[in-house]
């Protein structure tokens, strides 16, 4: 399954052209520049491309497996009902299969719709761009080894960019062009990394914590933006009343009784 994004297509370029440049500083203007005469040098140019490889590898299988699309059904079925009701993604059921409106299908518990598939999938997590996918039941491990390689491409990088700063070698050449090429790649690289890796390491964090409390991504955003209507509803129906919100705006509505007040009421009636 490939998905025709216009945006997941240029991530994907993006994600290519950023790893191969940050190995092309890594390799010519760090590790061969800096320790050529060294052992290191071998060995971390062998090390900086296995990650490379390992990230390439994951990536690859985090866009072409599919992330558990639920199949359609063989005969069509009558669903003309649901299209006269509201027509929006009835997902909030957890225990039960619910009907998909856009696919015409049932579909199991935790399965959602994703616009830009244009299917549903099983325990859908959030559709990435970057792997121009879904990521669901059955690529989210492809995804968070995805993740993981960013990381560490990211941290390596910077780690070579500092040690190769501290460590200015005595053999590196004396041209002010050669100088001014290596520092202006070496500050693209850095900036990059930076900001790759602090992206990955939130995403990855957000990953696990997901995991651990058994939530996809979109269940745990559901779920805090209901908590968060929740009390913002309770909070302002303290001001304006216990109606329903649209008689908030009109000026004649009665306002809010406090639970005091008919205590107080109460205690004098009597
Ligand atoms: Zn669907
Ligand atoms: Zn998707």
């Amino acid at each position: 399954m490939f998905v025709r994004d216009p945006c997941g297509i240029l991530c994907i370029i993006v994600t290519y052209l950023a790893v191969f440049y940050a190995d092309y500083v890594v390799v010519k203007w760090i590790v061969l520049y800096t320790m050529q005469e060294s052992l290191w040098c071998p060995l971390h140019v062998i090390a900086f491309n296995t990650v490379v490889l390992l990230l390439m590898m994951s990536h690859l299988k985090a866009v072409c497996t599919d992330p558990g699309v639920v199949p359609l059904p063989q005969s069509r079925m009558d669903f003309s009902d649901i299209h006269t009701g509201s027509g929006s993604e009835d997902c909030d059921e957890r225990d039960d299969w619910t009907v998909c409106s856009r696919c015409e299908t049932y579909r199991p518990p935790r399965a959602h719709h994703c616009r830009i598939c244009k299917r549903c999938i099983k325990k859908m997590d959030h559709h990435c761009p970057w792997i121009n996918n879904c990521v669901g039941e059955r690529n989210q491990k492809y995804f968070i080894q995805f993740l993981v390689y960013v990381g560490v491409l990211a941290m390596y990088a910077v780690a070579l960019l500092i040690s190769a700063w501290a460590y200015d070698c005595p053999q590196c050449s004396n041209d002010m062009a050669i100088k001014q090429t290596r520092i202006l790649h070496c500050v693209i690289l850095g900036l990059e990394s930076v900001m790759f890796g602090t992206f990955v390491i939130a995403i990855l964090v957000y990953q696990f914590q997901a995991i651990l409390d058994d939530e996809t991504t979109i269940e745990r955003l559901q779920t805090s933006s209901h908590r968060r209507n929740t009390k913002t509803f309770a909070l302002l129906s303290q001001v304006c009343g216990k109606s329903h919100p649209i008689f908030w705006l009109l000026p004649c509505h009665n306002p809010p009784r406090y639970s005091y007040r008919r205590d107080f009421l109460v205690d004098h009636e009597v």
